[in-house]
């Protein structure tokens, strides 16, 4: 133990599990990179405008969970909290959606942050993979995201999960049932934060988790009633494309989400296992982002699945990944010799493809073994004097405990062989 410890609210990857958050994230980017979905990376921080313009002051995530930061050149700067503000103005920024080829495709993974209250599941640094679709309208492309993602959690072996569903509305529907919602609203007995939350953003009152509110929302007008024309009919598709597709949603009119940016389609993934917070991933459409950034009118959609409550998932179904062994083969030297020729051998091996690892430290036989049976590797190569002198090392299989003398210039191919 040092004199440190990870700060409040974070914690750190350390192997073995650290290869399973790793896994978590290929298994997630692997759908949608066989979707045309392009690798982008973005800062770490940004304008602190970028977030309370895009993502909204009324939200919590920006109004409390924020960190912010003055530098010393003056700047106002924010840790990103979510991905979606970035990788627009990243887009927006390097013209990407001036090429010609819409909608711009790109997917995303990294660090968030958020001064959050911490709990299982609810951390100040955790992580996501994200996709975006930027400059189309289309409901076969908000069905396509939301089927990757299905297919992104069923390829971990995933099943207790659902996917949550609502249409938002748009500018044409959403400013009437925004003030009929207002209406009723305010005729209710509520506290003063809820209060203030009617005049700024009353449909995440909708949201609220508490019982004595949500008693009160019995027969509060519901945006389905109000939906225009266009943005019904947008979401019918959306729903038959993913019914065609196999995927099973639940409709869930309350669904409002924490960002304001979103418009007509939402979704949430809720896993079973997790207890309170048992959002796995969620992401909707969010066409009017790009000119509340002050870029041109872009209609777009695009989510983040969160890889900490995803591992989470995983544990929670009782879900072993099925994970290389980090090494596959261990090298022990008998006497000076052998170290040199052997480490010759375990470079090769490594150039070939062979995941090697080598007792370093100059351990003596017993404590080698140990370590070569604690590395999970399959087979060790052992070699002292006498087996240089033969020209041979000794391959042994840890699993049988059966030992084979192999040439040394065998010895790369009679690995690949027995690796299969
Ligand atoms: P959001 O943008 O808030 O919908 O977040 C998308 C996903 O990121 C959520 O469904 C969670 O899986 C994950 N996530 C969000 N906030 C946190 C947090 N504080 N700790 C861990 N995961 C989070």
């Amino acid at each position: 133990m040092s004199t440190f410890k990870a700060p409040k609210g974070t914690y750190d990857l350390t192997p073995p599990d650290s290869a399973i958050y790793l896994a978590v994230r290929e298994a997630i980017a692997a759908p949608l990179k066989r979707s045309g979905y392009g690798y982008i990376e973005t800062p770490g921080f940004e304008q602190v405008e970028l977030f309370s313009r895009g993502v909204g002051e009324s939200t919590d995530i920006v109004s409390k969970e924020m960190y912010t930061l003055t530098t010393r050149g003056g700047d106002e700067l924010a840790l990103r909290p979510e991905g979606t503000a970035s990788v627009l103005r990243a887009a927006l920024e390097a013209n990407l959606h001036k090429a010609g080829n819409l909608p711009v495709k790109l997917w995303y993974s990294g660090s968030y942050y958020r001064y959050e209250r911490p709990q299982a599941g609810r951390y100040r640094h955790f992580s996501q993979v994200g996709a975006e679709a930027i400059g189309a309208e289309d409901p076969a492309l908000d069905a396509e995201l939301i089927i990757l993602a299905v297919d992104a959690y069923k390829s971990l072996g995933l099943s207790d999960f659902r996917l949550l569903l609502n249409s938002l509305g748009d500018k044409e529907c959403r400013p009437a049932y925004r003030e009929a919602l207002q209406g009723f609203l305010r005729g209710l007995d509520l506290d003063e934060d809820t209060r203030r939350r009617i005049e700024i953003n009353p449909l995440r009152v909708l949201d609220d988790k508490r019982e004595a509110v949500q008693k009160q929302l019995v027969g509060a007008p519901m945006l389905r009633d109000h939906l225009c024309e266009a943005c019904k009919a947008y979401h019918e598709e959306v729903r038959a494309l993913l019914t065609a597709a196999g995927v099973d949603f639940v409709d869930d009119e309350k669904l409002v989400r924490g960002l304001d940016y979103y418009t007509r389609t939402t979704f949430e993934f809720v896993h079973g296992g997790l207890g309170s917070q048992s959002a796995v991933g969620g992401g909707g459409r969010y066409d009017g982002l790009s000119e509340m950034i002050g870029g041109p009118a872009l209609p777009s959609v695009g989510w983040a699945l969160g890889v900490d409550r995803t591992v989470l998932a995983l544990k929670a179904e009782g879900i072993e990944l099925d994970l290389p062994a980090a090494t596959q083969v261990y090298a022990v030297p008998l006497g000076e010799e052998a170290r040199k020729t052997l480490f010759g051998l375990v470079t090769e091996l490594r150039r070939a493809g062979v995941a090697t690892d080598f007792a370093f430290g100059g351990k003596g036989l017993k404590n080698a073994m140990k370590s070569a049976n604690r590395s999970g590797a399959r087979f060790a190569l052992v070699a002292g004097e006498r087996d240089l002198a033969e020209g041979v090392v000794q391959l042994k299989d840890l699993e049988s405990g059966e030992q084979t003398a192999v040439a040394f210039d065998a010895v790369v191919s009679e690995l690949l062989a027995r690796q299969g």
